[in-house]
């Protein structure tokens, strides 16, 4: 499992002090860094946060653990040229500490090559024990 996280992660992981790549306005460390390295989400948003910074550092290893078994995806192509630049929280629907499902809406703006674009998600996410976990999206 750590073999597998080290080598999926391409760019590095960056130092708790820096910015947060989920652009939340934290620290690394006091924001997705913790989840990434296994703290459990409280609530979806932070789960969603983690999973598009996770997105950036092409951690595929977090990506899948992030995911719900029934929609987990079985191989996980990142691609290598797709650099995710900014996140903006659109809306969200429960989520929260004691709740059991989710809706977080999602603009994630990406660069590739010379192009720039977006995608537009609302997201579906599961509580299950102490853990949030993406369940599906909508794109559009
Ligand atoms: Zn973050």
């Amino acid at each position: 499992m750590t073999g597998e996280r080290d080598a999926a992660v391409g760019d590095g992981i960056p130092g708790d002090a820096t910015r947060c790549p989920c652009g939340s306005g934290d620290v690394f460390g006091g924001c997705c860094g913790p989840l990434l390295a296994g703290a459990a989400a409280p609530t979806a948003e932070r789960l969603m946060r983690s999973r598009f910074t996770a997105f950036a550092l092409r951690d595929a290893a977090y990506l899948r653990a992030s995911w719900h078994p029934s929609t987990r995806p079985a191989v996980l192509d990142l691609d290598d040229d797709l650099v995710w630049k900014r996140l903006v929280i659109v809306d969200r629907v429960a989520g929260g500490p004691f709740d059991r499902e989710g809706i977080v809406e999602f603009e994630a703006f990406f660069r590739q090559g010379p192009e720039r674009g977006s995608l537009h998600e609302r997201s579906r996410f599961v509580r299950e024990g102490r853990s949030w976990l993406y369940l599906d999206g909508q794109v559009g």
